[in-house]
């Protein structure tokens, strides 16, 4: 018979399971099977959820065919009743029944609730533990994050090769308490902590790095089996789980929404391409607060800072660059080693680094659509480069403000046509996907030998498709978004970003985008018409030529410097892009004190 204690199981289990455990679920044996299949050539560690299927017992042959096809893999059987959060509506007794069976089945472990297991009987219990069956108690708590400490005691009573926890993270700091928990835990191998939800999903690498035996993950987008599961192919190839340790350094993103954000593949990508030791991970939340705990705890090395925090930030960091504290604006922060916060506007950069590349900015007149936060950004920098800056914005009087402030001047739509630019940037998100807005401009009013759109999804605006069809030259939104990407990954590393590594794969993310899109327009019937797709994307293979255009000679006017390369050139780094060297004045806490009356 077999001891109640893990032994020699736990550990010829632990020895077969790598960081990631793929959830497989399917509404019959036949899709699970095929699905793990699929997975299983991947990674071969993989929770078989019965508690999807009608009937689990009657299903059990197909999965010992399973592991007698693929002896490679290692499989949790979970068979989780509705009381706790699954889908099996049959009793315990039932729940026992199948899991019992699961061992002959040929799974190696069994996932089994921790109310289950108090509602046992003990000698049933021991009856699923005479199967040699590896045996992973779970707990989850849908609600949010209490006592982990009084959970594990009760789960640890029993004995279990693999104690799960699962808490929900209502906000970051939750992340927090799950983590200290496992690090206090760390002379046990076998536990499991995951927190659920969309401020969690930082707990699925950082778990790992503190010392989670491993984490759970769906098997692709739109499986998950559980809230802020993310799928396998992304924790593996975009967080790079199985190289994450402690001396991994964390960045990431925030702001709300962040789950649907670009910027974890662009910058996981330049950290894989450059090998640092560092992840990049989405780190969903409104509340500053939250943040800044998570900042000084955990410790995060740099954010790029988004909705809604770009300007409440400015007063928590310790200096920012005078730039940025006139735009009232901060993107990018970074910790240096004394565990200060400095802060850097790198949206600047993402607007006149592409426009330089084009034509000398000093003396350009240049049209800026819309007077919020990437507005500020397009004006005070082109005004820095001793442009002269036109404003147009729908609520007149924002527009007159920022004109004051910038030494820029406003205009009206009906003074366009008549009106020659250098280039027309939209700052607004009109034409943005979702964005039911009208045009805010015509042909007539295109008169402009350069259109630059900041918005970058979809890839080819209504605005762009103008300029196009006029043979205006044009940049994308999304030349800038790598731009601004690629100054942040130098300010945090010290080192030049693979800048083309980066425009390439947030390429190819807005094309998968937009495929996804139109497919979904398309099963919903023929009324849902997708975003129309531009001709020079109709490829879908990664491409790593910017989509937007070198901007041609124009006839008159400033004359453009020939380059198309999104590559980053030396000259079109900020001076800040020195690791750890913060700005040095003015003492950021005050301007920004003051920026942002
Ligand atoms: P924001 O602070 O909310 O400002 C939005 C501006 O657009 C405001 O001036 C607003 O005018 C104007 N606006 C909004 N809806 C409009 C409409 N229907 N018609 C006319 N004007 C309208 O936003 P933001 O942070 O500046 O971002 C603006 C856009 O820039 C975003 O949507 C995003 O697509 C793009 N962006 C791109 C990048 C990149 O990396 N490529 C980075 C940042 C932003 P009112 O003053 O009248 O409200």
């Amino acid at each position: 018979m077999r001891l109640n204690v893990p032994g020699i199981a736990s550990h010829f289990l632990r020895s077969r399971i790598t960081k990631v455990c793929v959830a497989i679920a399917g509404a019959t044996p036949a899709e699970m099977i095929e699905k793990a299949s699929s997975v299983v050539k991947e990674t071969p560690f993989l929770e078989f959820r019965l508690d999807y299927l009608e009937k689990p017992l009657h299903a059990l042959p197909r999965f010992r065919q399973f592991f007698a096809d693929n002896t490679v893999a290692t499989g949790i059987a979970t068979c989780r009743r509705v009381a706790n959060g699954g889908k099996f509506a049959g009793s315990l007794a039932a729940e026992l029944e199948v899991l019992t069976k699961c061992a002959a089945a040929g799974f190696h472990l069994v996932d089994l609730e921790l109310e289950s297991a108090e509602g046992l009987k003990k000698s049933d219990l021991q009856k699923l533990r005479d199967t040699g069956i590896g045996l992973l108690i779970s707990h989850h708590d849908f609600t949010g994050t209490r006592d982990l400490d009084s959970i594990f005691n009760r789960i640890e009573a029993f004995h279990p090769d693999f104690i799960k926890v699962v808490p929900t993270a209502r906000a970051l700091v939750d992340n927090l308490t799950l983590i200290r928990f496992l690090e206090r835990m760390n002379d046990h191998s076998n536990i499991i902590g995951i927190c659920m939800g969309d401020a969690g999903i930082i707990s699925r690498v950082l778990g790992v790095r503190a010392g989670s035996a491993f984490t759970f993950a769906a098997a692709t987008l739109g499986e998950e089996t559980g809230p802020g599961q993310i799928a396998a192919r992304t924790l593996i190839e975009t967080y790079r789980i199985e190289q994450v340790d402690a001396a991994t350094k964390v960045y990431g993103v925030a702001g709300n929404p962040i789950r649907s954000s670009l910027s974890p593949i662009m910058m996981n990508t330049a950290f894989r391409r450059e090998t640092v030791n560092a992840v990049y991970l989405a780190l969903q939340t409104t509340r500053l607060s939250d943040l800044l705990k998570l900042v000084h705890e955990i410790p995060i090395q740099g954010i790029s800072v988004t909705m809604p925090l770009k300007r409440e930030i400015l007063s928590h960091l310790e200096r920012t660059d005078p730039l940025s504290a006139r735009i009232g604006a901060c993107n990018t922060v970074l910790r240096a080693q004394d565990g200060k916060l400095y802060g850097f506007n790198t949206d600047v950069a993402g607007i006149t680094g592409p426009l330089e590349k084009r034509m000398p900015l000093a003396g350009a007149r240049v049209l800026v659509l819309g007077a919020g936060g990437a507005a500020r950004a397009a004006v005070f920098g082109l005004r820095e480069k001793g442009a002269s800056v036109f404003i147009l914005n729908r609520t007149a009087e924002t527009a007159q403000k920022l004109a004051r402030q910038s030494g820029s001047k406003t205009i009206r739509l009906e003074a366009l046509a008549k009106t020659p630019f250098d280039a027309i940037i939209n700052a607004t998100p009109v034409g943005m996907a979702g964005n039911k807005a009208a045009p805010l401009l015509e042909a007539k009013d295109l008169n402009t030998k350069l259109v630059f759109d900041l918005v970058y999804n979809p890839l080819e605006t209504p605005l762009i498709h103008l300029a196009r069809q006029l043979s205006i030259p044009y940049i994308t939104g999304v030349e800038m978004f790598v731009h601004q990407g690629a100054r942040q990954f130098e300010i945090w590393t010290g080192k030049p970003a693979p800048e083309e590594e980066m425009f390439r794969v947030v390429l190819h993310a807005l094309r998968q985008q937009a495929e996804l899109a139109a497919a979904e327009a398309a099963e919903s019937g023929p009324e849902a018409k997708p975003a129309a797709r531009p001709k020079s994307e109709a490829k879908s293979k990664p491409s790593a030529k910017p989509v937007a255009k070198p901007a041609a000679k124009p006839k008159s006017g400033p004359k453009p410097k020939p380059s198309a390369k999104p590559l980053a050139k030396k000259a079109d780094k900020p001076k800040s892009a020195a690791k750890a060297k913060p700005p040095a004045k003015p003492a950021a806490g005050k301007s920004a004190a003051k920026a942002k009356k």
